[in-house]
């Protein structure tokens, strides 16, 4: 490698010099520790060559395609304290809701219905709801339609994860949140970093297409850290990774911390598509809830994948992971055409397959 890569803070790099160091990165050269943090630190100027690189290796990848997945969140009711969330067991001032198997499944018919090839069941972690009961709601869905099916319960037992993923899951997402070990333990009382650790093993161990993922913002984070959890992603080897800004909940213990930076949460996309390569990557929900334009750059800055909430507008506005703008009560067919319509209009196209890894 030429000497310019060795220097240690791409912030002061002429853009020329950036240039040559994201193209070197595009051809997959992995940059220093402090190369990383000065890449995150770019103003708007040096930014847009990191997203211009990201932008190619996910065209090589993906194409100019999107893939738009379905996500059911069917239970806002969690035993799990988490210290940023809003469906902490703690947060005695939300009204709590769970779907019925019936309905579960209902609405898994009508999105595959309206075009969904790819759902996602997405709760708190609800002892209510058992492995078996979760096992036939999935089976239900298979059977309606062979789509690809992820899971994002939380923590359970090995047990209910083989279980599960012999009732036919495919998928199964748990981000790792924060990959500083203190701060993960001190903003999870009711967990660990090592517990979460040995659940993705368990996971890949079954297999599982994993997906991990983190926050950009969480008070006590530092940008080194950001970078860690980069490359803890890329170590993982994980197939799909949220990364999205922390958004402060006001009935929590961090309700009076400031949010996370839009920006650098995309920054965070971009640089993890150079460094890990081939996991899907969303323009996360949260990102657009602070910043509408940011998650709609996100589709030319890496990634390359959009989740869309398909729960009845009744539940939503009681899924208040963090405080979000409601939108118009309508079909999920016509959430779907809308959406397809916004993704055309940037000149992308709506992927029709499964979105399954994309494996080396
Ligand atoms: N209970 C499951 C779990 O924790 O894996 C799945 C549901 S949980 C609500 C899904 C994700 O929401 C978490 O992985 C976390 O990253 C994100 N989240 C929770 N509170 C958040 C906040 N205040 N700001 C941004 N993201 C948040
Ligand atoms: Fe519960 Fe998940 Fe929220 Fe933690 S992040 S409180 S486990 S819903």
């Amino acid at each position: 490698m030429s000497s310019h890569l060795e220097v240690a803070d791409p912030g002061r790099l002429s853009l020329e010099e950036l240039r040559q160091l994201v193209d070197a990165m595009v051809g997959g050269y992995l940059p220093t520790l402090d190369q990383m943090e000065g890449l995150l630190s770019l103003d708007r100027e040096g930014a847009e060559l990191l997203f211009q690189g990201a932008d190619r290796v996910k065209r090589s990848i993906f194409g100019d395609e999107v893939h738009i997945r379905g996500i059911i969140e069917f239970s806002s009711h969690c035993s799990g304290r988490c210290l940023y969330c809003g469906l902490r067991a703690d947060n005695r001032g939300l009204e709590r809701y769970r779907m019925g198997e019936e309905e579960i499944v209902s609405c898994a018919r009508e999105a595959i219905d309206a075009g969904y090839m790819s759902l996602v069941l997405q709760s708190g972690e609800d002892g209510g709801y058992t492995r078996e009961v979760l096992g036939r709601i999935i089976g239900r869905i298979k059977s309606y339609k062979d789509v690809g099916i992820t899971l994002s319960i939380g923590e359970r037992t090995y047990e209910d994860y083989r279980y599960l993923r012999d009732a036919g899951a495919d998928r199964f997402l748990m981000k790792h949140e924060t990959c500083d070990e203190v701060l993960y333990d001190r903003l999870h009382p009711h967990s660990s970093f090592r517990r979460r650790m040995e659940c993705l093993r368990q996971l890949k161990e079954l297999g599982y297409q994993v997906g991990s993922g983190f926050m950009v913002g969480l008070p006590g984070q530092s940008l080194r850290s950001i970078v860690l959890d980069v490359l803890l992603l890329r170590k993982l080897d994980v197939d799909m990774a949220g990364i999205g800004p922390f958004i402060s909940h006001p009935g929590t213990p961090l309700g009076d911390s400031p949010n996370g930076d839009p920006f650098l949460a995309l920054k965070t996309v971009a640089l993890a598509r150079l460094v890990c390569r081939r996991p899907h990557l969303p323009a996360t929900t949260a990102l657009g809830v602070l910043d509408r334009q940011g998650r709609d750059m996100a589709f030319f800055s890496g990634a390359n994948v959009v989740m869309q909430k398909l729960e009845p507008h009744r539940y939503r506005r009681m899924y208040e992971i963090y405080p979000k703008p409601h939108g118009e009560d309508l079909p999920i067919a016509e959430e779907r055409r809308r959406l397809e319509a916004l993704i055309e209009g940037l000149g992308l196209k709506v992927s029709k397959g499964r979105g399954d890894a994309v494996r080396p």
